[in-house]
């Protein structure tokens, strides 16, 4: 291959590895999406807690050397978002506002019932919604890390605090309890049971409606594994999405 060839198939991969940021304010507050890589891609991958930088860099990383649009929710650095509503401080988490009871149940932490904070959470969820697409997606990947021991998969095994959230469970090969998939769709939960990871099935029917994006998808039938690492655990994480897309999409 000569250099202009080489040349110009460098120009081609940059041109076509978009990166950009989508500015989604709440009540004032300045928020983000950067998105990287192509939209015409079927697999979503999602960051949205700002403090989860491991799994912020190995979506990166699987994004430009397996595919799949990158999402990150950018903030300030924090798991939940703050904005001022009203003069008073308000902090929701971004995984509980994706169904109206969770907006609700958010709201009833910041001891608010008014309806206008409501109205202004949702619209900020639904422009969310929109930019992500998730309906036209085959696969949607979130992106998760964890502190080591608070939640695992022991949480969703008998005795554990969200036993009867999980239809069924497979217990991998690794050791660390903490580094595991979450999923809502049989068919998958089979397929990455195939593997040495420890798997959840997310069970669609008895699930608490807690606005997180599981329950959100369960409720659509829209494909999602949350991938889901102790933090610090990068390669463990990337090794993790590997599978996932050795055994979802590039079969
Ligand atoms: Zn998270």
């Amino acid at each position: 291959m000569n250099y202009n060839i080489i040349i110009f198939f460098t120009v081609g991969i940059i041109l076509t590895w978009v990166q950009r940021e989508i500015a989604i304010p709440l009540c004032g507050t300045d928020i983000s999406l950067v998105i990287r890589g192509h939209d015409d891609s079927p697999v979503l991958l999602y960051n949205m807690h700002d403090n989860e930088n491991t799994a912020a860099v190995a979506g990166r990383i699987i994004a430009m050397n397996y595919g799949g649009q990158y999402y990150e929710l950018i903030h300030r650095g924090d798991r939940n978002i703050a904005f001022v509503f009203d003069e008073d401080s308000i902090f929701i988490d971004p995984n509980r506002i994706y169904t109206d009871a969770g907006i609700w149940q958010q709201m009833a932490k910041n001891e608010s019932e008014d309806s206008l904070l409501f109205m202004e959470i949702a619209m900020w969820r639904d422009s969310l919604l929109s930019i992500l697409n998730l309906n036209e997606r085959s696969l949607v990947i979130a992106l998760h890390n964890n502190t080591n021991q608070f939640y695992s998969l022991l949480s969703y095994t008998s005795g554990g605090e969200f036993e009867n959230e999980a239809d069924t469970t497979f217990e991998g090969k690794i050791r660390d309890m903490d580094d595991f998939y979450f999923v809502t769709d049989r068919h998958i939960f089979e397929l990455l049971s195939k593997g040495r990871y420890h798997v959840v099935l997310q069970d669609n029917e008895l699930m608490t409606d807690d606005g997180s994006l599981s329950v959100y998808c369960g409720q659509l039938g829209i494909r999602y594994v949350n991938v889901e690492a102790q933090q610090n655990h990068l390669i463990r994480q990337i090794k993790m999405l590997i599978y996932a897309f050795q055994r979802l999409v590039l079969y």
